[in-house]
């Protein structure tokens, strides 16, 4: 790998693969994976991520927004796309692109059989969102005798699946929860299928779930963090392997006396004379102010150096008194071994925001 002499983001693809068999050892066999590919897969890039997962074979892609399935058929990929959070504006797009909608309210179910039925339609493939707990999206149980009648109404749609999410599969305080959750989808998914006569997939597991609940796997689970390497326990980040690392360069060094301050409203003072370096990379890249002021901190030659002063839009400056290095070394500010949700946690978030806040700008350089 050639050192960074500019801000990228380097994706390891080998790490991707590794990933996804690791998730899938978990597994039946008949069990189908889905992978979530939102937010630009995490961040990273929803195309070539999208395309790698297509040739390691994966069942299903997962987006959140109709734009994002539409950029993916734009790039040529064929395998199915469920869009987990549609608006009725966006359905004839939907049909037009073979992109398959999470429905998940009545309103959203009226307008979707309608533009289905005005496109001539038959057994569209839809997949209805149930909630169990999470309340955030999806009908109630006591939907289901309503939906089932809406459906039996209508050649145009077709329930591929029915899917809940759980609140909180990662934290092992919440079992209790998390089981009333999985018993509370079964149910209702009985119910479902004794009134429509034919059995969709279920699914309900996102990456915590797969590894926590091997019970609630049913016929598919739905992973987004875990393909990218993070596993939120310690236990799991062992087997995964971070697909991202974000990397730059020293722009320059300053030499600074006792008293002089650093960056917008002087918001760092020198203790005494000390060294500091200027890193392109900035809150418009996605390293928030939250991470200024000694919060966060990058590594150059394998030692830590504390973000000071607070971000700019463009550049970040780290103090560098204890570290032999010149302008134009490489900087890393996360990579495999330095984890981005340790940097995270320095700004009290989670790895999820680090990833998907990596903006558009930042070069995207893939390798296996
Ligand atoms: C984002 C998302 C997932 C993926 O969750 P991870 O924790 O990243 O594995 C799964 N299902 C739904 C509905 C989601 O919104």
């Amino acid at each position: 790998m050639p050192k960074a002499n500019e801000t990228v983001l380097e994706i390891d693809l080998g790490a991707l693969t590794q990933n996804f068999n690791y998730l899938k050892s978990k597994l039946q066999p008949n069990t189908k994976f889905l992978a979530v590919v939102k937010a630009f897969a995490y961040g990273s890039d929803s195309v070539e991520i999208a395309k790698h997962l297509e040739k390691l074979e994966v069942d299903y892609l997962a987006v959140a927004y109709t734009k994002e399935g539409v950029v993916l058929r734009d790039a040529g990929i064929t395998t199915p796309i469920l869009v987990l959070h549609p608006q009725p504006v966006n359905f004839k797009t939907i049909i037009e692109y073979c992109l398959e909608p999470s429905i998940y309210n009545v309103k959203v179910l009226k307008a979707f059989i309608k533009v289905a039925e005005e496109q001539k339609q038959n057994n569209y493939p839809v997949h209805i969102k149930f909630n169990t707990g999470l309340n955030r999206l999806g009908f109630w149980e006591s939907d289901v005798d309503y939906i089932a009648s809406k459906l039996k109404a209508t050649r145009s749609i077709m329930a591929k699946s029915i899917f809940s999410h759980l609140a909180a599969s990662e934290d092992l305080n919440e079992i209790e929860f998390t089981n009333r959750q999985i018993e509370s989808f079964k149910t209702t998914a009985k119910s479902f299928e004794d009134q429509l006569g034919y059995r969709p997939w279920l699914h309900m597991c996102n990456t915590s779930g797969v590894i926590n609940y091997p019970e609630a796997h049913l016929d598919m689970v739905r992973c987004g963090i875990g393909l990218y390497g993070f596993g939120n326990s310690a236990e799991e980040d062992k087997m995964l392997k971070p697909v991202a690392s974000l990397k730059s360069v020293i722009s320059q060094i300053h030499m600074i006396e006792k008293g002089e301050t650093v960056g917008y409203n002087r918001a760092y003072t020198a203790k005494g004379f000390e060294k500091t370096a200027t890193i392109p990379i900035g809150h418009a890249d996605g390293i928030g102010r939250q991470y200024g002021n000694k919060k966060g901190f990058v590594f150059i030659n394998g030692k830590k150096a504390p973000i000071i002063g607070n971000v700019c839009m463009d550049m970040i400056m780290v103090n560098i008194t204890h570290i032999d290095c010149n302008e134009g070394d490489e900087v890393i500010i996360f990579d495999a071994n330095n984890k981005a949700s340790d940097l995270a946690e320095s700004a009290n978030t989670i790895s999820y925001e680090i990833l998907t806040a990596i903006s558009q700008r930042v070069k995207r350089y893939f390798y296996n």
